[in-house]
């Protein structure tokens, strides 16, 4: 498959942007290789610098759940932009998103931002303001941006030092991140309840909050697990609840994608803080946080905890993603449900079939393929670890040489839409014998990198 314009375009990139790329994943650093630069989308296919057509099985990393450039949410955003693009005022758009968001959630308030990244800063703060209390509860493997005292043992591309309670505070995750920020974040690894009960035993009235996935989906998808009827989320709530402290959902990823309000809808736990971005953006940069109203009402200009942004609410970000909303249907979430657990069925028996070890792991409709061998399930980051990345890269460049454009890291979910249809299945489904024998000999050759 010709990539020579896509290649040309990267060394231009990389003369101005550092690496090339504008969030690190998208250099294929994991994987080798060049990034494909993408020219146009429609439905369930991207268009690269040099016309190759590829089945999307990113979506960008969640929002478009109803395919690319749908055309009804084209309209919305062509209308609201003619009317002008930011005006630093309110909007009735806006409290049409927030009611959308409202009526499908727990949550009673909700303010919206620009990016998942400040929907979690902004909650952590608001937890903190709250409650008085410092101290933060996060899971190894579990992203919630970029924020600083969020980055130690933060899923994948950033380091991690699995942390217990009681060792010490957590260690930054990335250079630029002080020792000061992450002193107040524990780190635990998911699904470990003993862990949780322990860190609150040690740190008590210390802890503002925890905060987690609603399911983990950026250390590959790791599901939130049951344990004598009860789902983690649950007790995390209701430990958090013992003891004087607030439980953030964050639904950045999972909100609207895998149900109509997210894992929310999956498992009933209702948090006390949640976090939203993603599909509720429809491909724009918008994201939410929001909560209890005794809760919310704590954030300027009502109370002290201070939050403020330039383009929150922009309306032409505002009306992409009440659009998808609002045609998120019953039948949009059924189709990728079934879509999912057919590729699921699929990927299973295609590596099966060449002798690859794998787990494949749903929260949902969003799904990814551990390729680790000696385990039946992966509940934390230390078993995601185990993984052959080799094997996950020789698999997704022999995708991607059939057309078919996988996320360019054995950690990430692989997401589908509405749009994908018949044809965009049966090309996914042929490339597979090929790329499961690929792994296959990888991890024959483990030496062997991939380009
Ligand atoms: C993507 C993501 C974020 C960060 O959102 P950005 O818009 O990239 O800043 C936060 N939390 C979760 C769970 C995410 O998946």
């Amino acid at each position: 498959m010709n990539d020579s314009a896509s290649r040309a375009a990267f060394e231009r990139a990389r003369k101005v942007i550092p690496g090339g790329v504008n969030s690190p994943v998208r250099a294929f650093l994991a994987v080798g290789g060049t990034p494909r630069f993408i020219a146009r989308a429609a439905g369930p296919y991207l268009y690269d610098l040099d016309g190759n057509e590829l089945v999307d099985l990113i979506c960008s990393w969640g929002p478009m759940l109803l395919g690319h450039a749908h055309p009804e949410v084209l309209a919305a955003v062509g209308a609201a932009a003619a009317h002008g693009t930011s005006y630093g005022a309110p909007t009735l758009a806006e409290v049409e998103l927030a009611e959308a968001i409202i009526e499908r959630t727990p949550v009673e308030e909700v303010r919206l931002v620009s990016s998942g990244t400040e929907a979690t800063m902004s909650v952590l703060r608001l937890a903190r303001g709250i409650t008085g209390r410092d101290m933060i509860i996060k899971f190894a493997g579990c992203y919630h941006g970029h924020v600083d005292a969020l980055l130690a043992a933060a899923g994948s591309g950033v380091a991690t030092l699995a942390h217990r309670a009681g060792a010490g505070p957590a260690l930054p995750g990335s250079p630029g991140v002080t020792a000061a920020t992450t002193a107040d974040t524990v780190v635990l690894s998911y699904n470990d309840r003993v862990g949780v009960r322990e860190a609150f035993t040690t740190y008590g009235d210390r802890i503002a909050a925890v905060i987690t996935e609603a399911a983990a989906g950026n250390m590959g998808v790791v599901p939130p697990g049951v344990e004598d009827g009860v789902g983690f989320n649950t007790f995390l709530a209701d430990l958090c609840h013992a003891n004087g402290a607030l439980f953030i959902s964050d639904e950045v990823m999972t909100g609207f994608r895998v149900t109509r309000s997210g894992q929310y809808g999956i498992d009933g736990v209702e948090p006390d803080l949640m976090t939203f971005g993603k599909v509720m953006g429809g491909g724009f940069p918008a994201a939410a946080f929001g909560g209890r109203a005794d809760l919310m009402q704590h954030l300027a200009p009502v109370g002290g905890v201070y939050q403020a942004g330039t383009l929150s609410g922009n309306p032409v970000a505002t009306s992409a993603g009440l659009a998808t909303l609002r045609l998120a249907t019953d039948e949009v979430y059924a189709h990728v449900d079934r879509v999912s657990a057919a590729l699921q069925t699929e990927v299973h028996a295609a590596l099966s079939a060449a002798g690859v070890p794998h787990v494949i792991q749903a929260a949902g409709n969003l799904f990814s393929v551990f390729f680790v061998s000696g385990v039946d399930s992966v509940p934390d980051y230390a078993t995601a670890s185990g993984q052959s990345t080799t094997a996950y890269s020789a698999f997704f460049h022999a995708m991607l040489d059939q057309g078919v454009y996988l996320p360019p890291s054995a950690y990430e979910g692989w997401f589908l839409s509405s749009a994908h249809d018949d044809g965009a299945m049966d090309r996914i489904v042929t490339a597979l014998p090929a790329a499961a024998r690929a792994a296959a000999a990888a991890l024959l050759a483990p030496a062997e990198e991939t380009r």
